[in-house]
């Protein structure tokens, strides 16, 4: 399978730092060739991570939040329900395209920066 995990660069002085995501086959920071180290997937946070396999992708906060999410989501979608049948699945579908569109935007600035390296 393939690894979706998230790597960032660790210095602070880059300016990819906080900024840029990187995919996990990517060993090196390819503005200042720093070793890059796993971080949370999510888009908003630059935590590190625990290189534990391909599954943990995310660090604990974000994942206990996104429990939390999880939660409120089913609750509301339960409450709304109720009222207009079928917008709970809709909600839900919101969520996720909008983290798979910032994911893939990330993924591809990434591409593009290894192909401006290759050039030079
Ligand atoms: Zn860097
Ligand atoms: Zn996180």
């Amino acid at each position: 399978m393939t690894d979706k995990r998230k790597k960032a660069c660790p210095n602070t002085s880059c300016h990819t730092y906080k900024q840029k995501k990187y995919d996990a086959s990517l060993n090196f920071c390819p503005i200042c060739g720093e070793k890059l180290i796993y971080v949370c997937k999510n888009p908003k946070c630059f935590k590190p991570i625990e290189d534990k396999g391909p599954y943990h992708t995310m660090c604990e906060e974000c994942i206990a939040h996104r429990e939390d999410i999880k939660d409120e989501i089913m609750n509301d979608a339960k409450k709304a329900g109720k009222a207009v049948l079928g917008i709970g699945p809709t909600i839900v579908a919101a969520i996720k395209s909008e983290t798979v569109k910032e994911i893939t935007k990330t993924t591809k600035k990434a591409v593009h920066n290894v192909f401006n390296k290759i050039k030079k």
